[in-house]
């Protein structure tokens, strides 16, 4: 376990950071990624500027757990030179409090990289340095612990408790930010990791492709990744076949009036929609979250050119597109892959790994599937516009999700572009007062009406018109 020497308590009080005492907490934060760390740095930032005795300067007693012993960003797929996918302004703060010590800004002056960033003239920064920013951050902001698991969520009739290795803790509301589960075909499970594996854990243990056939499953952004470090790998496979449902391999749309669904006024307008609208919406924006970045596309389009072209190789990458992966099968050594075409037509092919970049599931949250016989039943999590559940408890006592909420808030929700909106939303919810500005913000287009799932597309074009303000 450790804590930053800055993680002071409240002078006087217990430390709401030590292991559980039995105190009462106004809340606990159960994982410490991107989203959970942006709200404990929106709570203090709440504390610092308000000042004791001033509505909210007297702080929220909060505690913020991890399983992992230090901040860490998806270890298992952070390739060499692989870069983020959002401006570094959007970071953990700076969209809602741009004031703030934990800003990625704050963070380049302390290091001394302001100007040399500028210099680079980027602005999306390779992922290395968003964690690099993370970790800085999370040594700095207060009231954090690492190094403990958190097994389960439940409900005395008066407090959740918070049931971890080192204790149990005791709180009036709960926020999860455990993040998203890889999500692997039926197929594909069963073998051993070392053979087929989620994209997710490419690095999480040492591994030699050389000579070897590898399948990469998934045309997303993380399937080129690893496409991309195979074909540059000194330990480079004998040969690559990725396969995908998709049509093509689609760039993501991150072009102007499609960036406009990761601003806080397009979520809330998805947040007052109909479910099978919203359901339908989320479906026909993939591309707007699940493209591939097309600087990563370029990349791997030259290096397969250098590849063949120039060094002579035989196809060292197959590409096979609108193609499902339907059955894996042990083959005299050899997995064998099954791949079915929308046309109903199949083929076979024998390699020797198989790696799913097959995506994560949107799930209630592992730590409260206790809680689930009190959250309002249906087909869906109920998600408020707080981001808490609706449950069958008390009013004043909630449980916040982070990054679950995709079918409530839309494409944005899994990214960060929101985070920190995301963030403020619920300190101003738990402090109970609007601490932070989460209102419409100025933009080009206005989200209006409420057209039907089973509209015709091209209907749906007048559902955002371009708004003079
Ligand atoms: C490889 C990758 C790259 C991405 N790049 C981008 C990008 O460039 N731009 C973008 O907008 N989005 C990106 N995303 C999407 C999203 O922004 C990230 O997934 C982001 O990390 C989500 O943050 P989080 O805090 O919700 O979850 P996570 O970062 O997954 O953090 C969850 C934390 O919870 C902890 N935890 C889980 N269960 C428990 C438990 N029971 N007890 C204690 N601790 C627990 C874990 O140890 C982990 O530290 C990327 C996603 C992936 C997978």
């Amino acid at each position: 376990m450790t804590t930053h020497p800055m993680s002071s308590p409240h002078p006087g009080t217990p430390d709401p950071t030590a292991p559980p005492t039995g105190e009462v907490l106004d809340v606990v934060g159960i994982g410490i990624g991107p989203s959970n760390l942006s709200l404990a740095a929106l709570l203090a930032g709440a504390e610092r500027t308000a000042g004791p005795g001033a509505p909210g300067g007297d702080g929220v007693r909060a505690v913020f757990l991890d399983r992992a012993e230090r901040f860490t960003w998806h270890a298992g797929l952070m390739l060499p030179d692989v870069q983020m996918q959002v401006h570094y302004l959007k970071d953990l703060v700076t969209p809602v409090d741009p004031t703030s010590p934990y800003s990625f800004p704050a963070f380049l002056v302390e290091n001394k990289r302001f100007y040399r960033l500028l210099v680079t003239g980027r602005s999306k920064v390779p992922r290395r340095e968003f964690e690099q920013y993370c970790q800085w951050a999370a040594e700095r902001v207060p009231n954090l612990r690492f190094g403990v698991d958190v097994r389960a969520v439940d409900w005395d009739g008066e407090l959740f408790t918070v049931e971890t290795g080192e204790g149990t803790y005791r709180a009036r509301n709960v926020v999860t930010g455990t993040g998203l589960d890889p999500k692997l075909p039926a197929c594909a499970t069963g073998f051993e990791p070392h053979r087929v594996f989620h994209a997710s854990q490419v690095l999480a243990q040492p591994r030699d492709f050389t000579g070897l056939r590898v399948a990469v499953v998934g045309g997303g952004q993380s399937g080129a990744e690893v496409v991309h470090h195979l074909l540059s790998t000194p330990d480079r496979p004998a040969a690559v076949l990725w396969g995908t449902s998709r049509d093509n391999l689609l760039p993501l749309d991150d072009t102007p009036f499609v960036d406009e669904l990761f601003v806080p006024n397009y979520s809330t307008y998805f947040h007052g929609l109909p479910a099978a609208r919203r359901a339908a919406l989320v479906e026909r924006q993939r591309m707007a979250s699940d493209g591939v970045s097309a600087s990563l596309l370029e990349a791997i389009y030259q290096r397969l050119y250098d590849l063949e072209e120039l060094d002579g190789l035989d196809r060292p990458c197959r590409v096979l597109l609108g193609h499902r992966l339907t059955s894996v099968t042990d083959a005299a050594g050899a997995l064998r892959t099954g791949w079915l075409a929308g046309d109903g037509s199949g083929l076979t092919e024998d390699v020797d790994v198989v790696i799913c970049a097959t995506g994560y599931r949107h799930d209630l949250p592992a730590p409260l599937h206790r809680l689930r016989e009190l959250l309002v039943p249906g087909g869906e999590l109920a998600v408020r516009a707080d981001f808490s559940l609706e449950w069958r408890g008390p009013e004043q006592n909630r449980v916040y999700v982070q990054n679950a909420a995709r079918h409530r808030f839309g494409v944005a929700d899994p990214n960060l572009s929101l985070l920190a909106w995301r963030s403020a939303t619920i300190a101003n919810s738990l402090l109970g007062f609007e601490r932070y500005d989460t209102g419409a913000v100025r933009a080009a287009l206005d989200w209006v009406g409420h057209p039907a799932a089973d509209a015709d597309p091209d209907h749906d074009v007048p559902m955002a018109v371009l708004g003079h303000r």
